[in-house]
């Protein structure tokens, strides 16, 4: 059976931390888009690990970890990733690399740092791992699949086109040095080495892994809001973070994912800029901050400190829809036991109307939150595994968030550690 597990808002929701605990059943894990500019963290006996490229999961002897072909491979990462893992005493995984996935390349990492450096203040807030000029090559049919790696006559027929193309840009927009083809030959040559022994047809593996009735995990980057048709556009990346896309980007039939586990946390947090309509600021936004995550919400890619609000009820809710979570994973919600009274935005105010639609980014620009206030409960629930067992008050936020997102919460995460969790 195929499982998705998916951000239901701006990433950060703890998916890393659902997925390594899911994937203790799991046969095989996939990543499926995205690339080394996120990341997951997620605590074990081996320690605290901020992963970017290596798919949760990788921790346990019995899976096998996919790196699908809708991600942006940036090999030189994931080999680092592998060395530090290995080096803190975790076994050697399993890995395949799917040959249809295609390389970030140091061009692209230079040009996506260009761009955000010609912008200045205007920019994306880009994390410049050369994601975005990743996928626009990969869509103007300019990127470098892992299987063209054996065909070198080819591959520098087409590396000199590409260096040609991007050195107008290099030299003319951001007056920097041209590229050298030789030189990114080279670095294909480390990568064809690097690869070889883990480069896979992986879409047959995972067919063969279907009908043999295997466990399989897909796991998503970042949420719904940084998809780019359904998220806050242009302030997205640059690949879905849909479960739908999952079936692309593994190479599997769609009608295959059966379970769809929409994470989503108890209050709002969201990197770099755009619209935040529960945003808060100040000391209140410091304080949740402080006590938020597992040691704060700071971003485990680049350590900037995360913006902070209440829960969003309306953009969970079509975060969900959007994702088709047959379950929801409501996270984090240990944190919230400081809180004397909590807010949650039920819906937005645009132009005097009240809505509980998500609108596009035009009108979100517009839109004020409509809070209810609920009671707070005011003390620590961790430890707690049975959902009896939880305070009155904090049985009553989840039963009001699941009410007003209209998806059924079935787990909830009350601390970082992978057996923090109550099923309902
Ligand atoms: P991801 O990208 O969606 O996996 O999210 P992050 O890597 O940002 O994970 C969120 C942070 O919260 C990590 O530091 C997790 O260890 C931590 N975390 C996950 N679930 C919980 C939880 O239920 N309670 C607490 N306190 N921390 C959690």
């Amino acid at each position: 059976m195929v499982t998705a597990v998916v951000g239901a808002n701006w990433g950060d929701e703890g998916k890393g931390k659902i997925t390594d605990m899911l994937a203790q059943k799991a046969d095989i894990i996939v990543r499926f888009q995205g690339g080394a500019n996120a990341g997951h963290t997620i605590v074990n006996k081996y320690g605290k690990f901020a992963l970017h490229t290596l798919p949760s999961g990788i921790f346990y002897g019995h899976t096998t970890s996919v790196i699908g072909n809708g991600v942006a491979l940036n090999v030189p990462v994931l080999f680092r990733e592998l060395k530090e893992i290995t080096e803190k005493g975790v076994p050697m995984p399993k890995i395949l690399i799917s040959d249809r996935a295609q390389m970030v390349m140091s061009y692209h990492i230079l040009l996506d740092r260009c761009e955000e450096e010609r912008l200045a203040g205007r920019s994306f807030g880009s994390t410049q791992s050369g994601i975005a000029p990743f996928y626009s090559d990969k869509y103007a049919k300019i990127g470098i699949q892992v299987s063209e790696l054996s065909d070198r006559k080819a591959l520098e027929e087409k590396v000199r086109n590409i260096c040609t193309l991007k050195n107008v840009m290099l030299t003319g927009l951001y007056g920097k040095e041209p590229l050298n083809p030789d030189k990114i030959m080279e670095e294909l040559e480390t990568y064809r080495e690097m690869l070889e022994p883990y480069a896979a047809d992986t879409a047959v593996f995972l067919e063969n892994a279907i009908r043999d009735g295997k466990n399989i995990l897909l796991e998503g980057q970042l949420g719904t809001m940084k998809d780019p048709d359904h998220g806050i556009y242009p302030m997205v990346t640059s690949s879905s973070t849909l479960a739908a896309f999952g079936a692309v980007g593994a190479g599997i039939p769609p009608y295959e994912i059966k379970k769809i586990v929409a994470v989503t946390k108890a209050y709002s947090s969201a990197v770099g800029a755009g619209e935040f309509v529960s945003e808060i600021f100040g000391e209140e936004a410091d304080e949740l901050r402080r006590r938020g995550g597992d040691g704060g919400e700071y971003g485990a890619t680049t350590g900037r400190p995360r913006r902070m609000g209440w829960y969003d009820a309306v953009a969970s809710r079509y975060g969900c829809r959007l994702q088709g979570a047959t379950d929801v994973a409501l996270t984090v919600l240990d944190v919230l036991g400081y809180l004397e009274k909590i807010p949650v935005c039920v819906a937005y105010e645009i132009d005097g109307k009240i809505t509980t639609e998500f609108p596009t980014t035009t009108l979100l620009k517009k839109a004020k939150p409509v809070y209810e206030i609920l009671p707070g409960w005011k003390s620590d629930i961790r430890g707690i595994r049975r959902y009896e067992d939880l305070p009155e008050n904090c049985r009553r936020y989840i039963a009001f968030i699941e009410e007003k997102i209209g998806y059924p919460v079935t787990m909830i995460s009350n601390g970082p550690g992978r057996d923090d969790i109550i099923y309902r």
